[in-house]
């Protein structure tokens, strides 16, 4: 069982389980979601890379 929830940093995720299951993809609009399948949990982290400084 993965108990692990894998961050993401785009709102919609694909998880097929390694082939596991259909491919399926899974909106976390809401911040966070699970794959109906295998149960795998997904976070929406918080984007901090696309940080523009506009100082001077
Ligand atoms: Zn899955």
């Amino acid at each position: 069982m993965a108990n692990d929830t894998i961050k993401v940093t785009t709102e919609i995720v694909s998880c097929s389980d390694n082939g596991q299951h259909p491919l399926v993809y899974i909106n976390l609009k809401n911040g966070s979601g699970r794959c109906q399948y295998c149960g795998q949990k997904f976070e929406l982290a918080d984007s901090e890379t696309g940080k523009e400084k506009s100082a001077a």
